[in-house]
């Protein structure tokens, strides 16, 4: 006897703006079906997954299943007109020996293993296990006008998740009876209700969303950059960045966008930020873009005195992009005077805002050279940076309406 989990990948992408469908849009460089599918084969309580994909869909689900090399086995099928039809196209498609069937939705990846086996052991001794959490908002009933007609009771009110398992034989049945009787519904508990089969929960996670909209997208990103999640194969990229700069009188000496009090000044074309420059570089380095005297050359006056902040912003624009988001940057200013540490504070709020990320993820350090080299005799500054990106197809700098994809 095995279990068995049906995926239903068909998932259109109207409420992300997206042509396509959305179990295909990666997170972290990762598609959020092959997200999905993971976390069933990793769950240690399937024995194979039946993947639903929409028309035309099922040679390119078919390659990704073939990217994740061997696993439990894993069919691809094309599914029905809307969700409750795909799931019965993996009923029917099950091997005949399943005793326990998991539909889940595939654009719900964060899924964790305690859930899904919650849900199965649910189903075993059950018949059925639906992942649910109570809710966290209160809960209106309104009328067409958006009067309100009365405030539900939160404690008798679940919201219901994917996974939902059945014993297989009782979920075909509650299937068929609803194509019988023409009735449709947005889960398969619903069907299994409807047979008057009391149907069991399970405890879900406040972290098993679905992915809807695009802000969920950024939401799950943030979570499986923190989470035991982190998918395999994590597409980050890093650059490092090195510049030098000349100090002069009669110059302005800034570093991060702080004007320091010096008696000298670095010489540059732009305001001849050397940490900026670093860092631009170590960015435009990370996403493979060449570097800053390619993107700001100094043979063009628009960059004649320039704020180098203004450079990194564009450079973080540049980066997005390419399709990728700033993970954090850390940048070592070499100087052997003046002492930077009362800066910092304002260094790193520059540099964050500039690269759009928050201050925890920048770094700023100071180092003299111990009397040594251009450093440590005071003819110059220089400055080393290292640049983490994160592959995204959600950028920060696109609105949602000119969103391409
Ligand atoms: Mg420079």
């Amino acid at each position: 006897m095995r279990n068995w989990a049906v995926l239903v990948a068909g998932g259109r992408g109207t409420r992300m703006g997206l042509a396509e469908n959305k179990t295909f849009v990666p997170l972290l460089g990762v598609p959020m079906l092959a997200l999905s599918l993971r976390a069933l084969l990793d769950s240690g309580v399937l024995d194979g997954v039946t993947v639903v994909v929409g028309s035309g869909e099922r040679l390119r689900a078919e390659s990704l299943v073939a990217g994740m090399g061997p696993c439990l086995p894993v069919s691809v099928i094309e599914g029905g007109a809307d969700r409750q039809a795909s799931v019965w196209n993996g009923l029917v498609n099950l091997p005949l020996d399943v005793e326990l069937v998991a539909v889940h939705d595939a654009a719900r990846p964060l899924v964790t293993r305690t859930v899904i086996q919650a849900c199965l052991a649910s189903a075993r001794e059950f018949g059925s296990g639906v992942a649910a959490v109570p809710l966290k908002d209160t809960v209106k009933r309104v009328d067409a006008n958006r009067t309100v007609r009365g405030t539900l009771s939160r404690d008798e009110l679940r919201a219901v998740q994917t996974p939902q398992a059945f014993r297989a034989s009782l979920l075909r049945e509650a299937h068929e009876r609803a194509l019988h009787d023409g009735r449709r519904a947005t889960d398969d508990a619903a069907l299994v209700e409807a047979m008057g089969v009391a149907v069991r929960l399970v405890d879900g996670d406040y972290e098993n969303i679905k992915l809807t909209t695009l802000e969920d997208i950024i939401v799950a990103e943030v979570m499986l950059t923190r989470g035991g999640t982190f998918p395999s194969g994590f597409p980050f990229r890093i650059g490092h960045g090195y510049d030098v700069h000349a100090l002069v009188e009669d110059r302005s000496l800034i570093l991060c966008g702080v004007r320091i009090p010096h008696e000298r000044g670095l010489l540059g074309y732009s305001d001849a930020d050397v940490a900026a420059h670093a860092i631009c570089d170590a960015l435009l380095g990370a996403a493979g873009l060449g570097d800053i005297g390619r993107h700001f050359p100094d043979s063009d006056p628009a960059y004649a005195g320039a704020d180098s902040l203004m450079l990194l912003a564009e450079a973080v624009r540049k980066t997005a992009d390419a399709g990728y988001v700033v993970g954090n940057a850390d940048v070592t200013i070499v100087a052997q005077r003046p002492r930077l540490t009362d800066f910092m504070p304002e260094m790193r709020d520059n540099l964050a805002r500039a690269l759009g990320v928050a201050q925890e993820a920048v770094n700023v350090k100071a180092t003299t050279t111990e009397g040594l080299g251009f450093e440590g005799d005071g003819q110059g500054i220089s400055a080393h940076a290292v640049v983490l990106i994160l592959q995204s197809r959600i950028s920060p700098f696109t609105s949602k309406k000119g969103r391409d994809e």
